[in-house]
Formats: structure tokens, sequence, C-alpha cells
């Protein structure tokens, strides 16, 4: 597979994304949320840079994409409900796609009743935003190619890479996996 992005990369840009998280929470508590289960290798990295009253949480979504169901209609798991009430909340997800994942999972965690909500991602894909949503820290902008690796899975493979990769497609077909 291609590498997209190298870890020495990845690691560089964490630790900057940090600086920045660190500076404008200063030494406000946050409470980071993390959507599962993508959000592994971000979230492992870059907490061990923040010197933050911080707590975590999870979060769980999946998207229908089948052809019955609009696309982007999303499932969050009711049992994992995380502990937002009053606390300054920071969501973290892999990637930012269509937008419709973040999107819902911000007023999702305002109807828990977070005192704040920000958004950080790791990856934004260029041109594929069908919902308005500027995250707050964004690591990459990365062009519409079907990325695995640091987290992120392809038939729950791939996410233990400590890079990010371009899925090659199917040769002779042009869908994306
Ligand atoms: P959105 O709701 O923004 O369209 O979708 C976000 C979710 O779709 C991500 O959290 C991720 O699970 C999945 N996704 C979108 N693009 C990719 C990609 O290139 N690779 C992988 N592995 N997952 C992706
Ligand atoms: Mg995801």
């Amino acid at each position: 597979m291609d590498v997209l992005i190298p870890a020495e990369r990845i690691q560089q840009r964490i630790a900057e994304l940090a600086g920045a998280i660190a500076a404008d929470y200063d030494r406000r508590p946050v409470t980071i949320v993390g959507v599962l289960t993508g959000c592994l290798m971000f979230l492992a990295d870059l907490v061990r840079h923040l010197d933050l009253a911080l707590r975590i949480d999870f979060i769980q979504a999946s998207s229908y994409r089948g052809p019955v169901t609009n696309p982007g209609e999303l499932h969050i798991q009711p049992e994992l409900v995380p502990d937002v009430a009053g606390r300054h909340v920071l969501l973290l997800d892999d990637i930012l796609d269509t937008g419709h994942t973040v999107a819902a999972l911000v007023r999702h965690l305002e109807g828990l009743g977070a005192a704040s909500v920000r958004v950080a991602v790791l990856l934004r894909k260029r041109g594929r935003q069908e919902v308005p949503v500027e995250p707050d820290y964004c690591g990459f902008d990365i062009p519409d190619e079907f990325v695995v690796g640091y987290g992120l899975d392809f038939n729950d493979e791939y996410r233990h890479l400590p890079y990010i990769a371009i899925l090659p497609r199917f040769p002779g077909t042009d869908a994306a996996p």
C-alpha cells in the first residue's frame, strides 16, 4: 500500500495539535470524548502530550449506508453514554468525510448537557463535506481516497498500522471499498 502520511509526520503533527489545545483550554478541565474505534491511536497519542485536568470517555456511532436508509443516517450506541453534563468536551474522531457523523455527535453531546463542544479530527477529506462542520483542530487535509491505518480500518483490518496508507481500489473497478 502507498503510505500517505508516515508515522513520524503523524507524531509531529499531534504534538503541534496538543500545543494548540493546551493553550486554548489553558487549565480549564476538559473531557475528551473519543469516537470508537477509529480514534484509538489518535486519542492515545494526543492525551500523552496534554498536561491538563483531563477525563477520557467514549462514544460509538455507526452509519448505515445501505440502499434502504438515507446515507449518513447515524446510530448512536445507546449503552455508551459519556458523562459530559456541565463539562467542556473535546470530541475526537479519526476522519471527517461527509461530516454527518461529527455534526450529529456534536448535537448529541450538547443534548447531554455539555457546557461546550469542540471538535478535533486527525484527517479531513477534501471536497467531501455535505454538512458544514468546521473542526476546531484538524491534523491533515487529505485527498478523496479510502485510507487505513493508525486506527482506521477496512473490514476491521489495518487499524494497527503506525502510518496512514491508501487502500488500493480493486483492479478493474471504480468502486471505493
Ligand atoms: P462521515 O459521517 O464524516 O461521512 O464519516 C465519518 C466516518 O466514516 C469516519 O468516522 C470513518 O469511520 C468512516 N470513513 C470515512 N472515510 C474513511 C476512510 O477513508 N477510511 C476509513 N477507514 N474510514 C472512513
Ligand atoms: Mg469512525
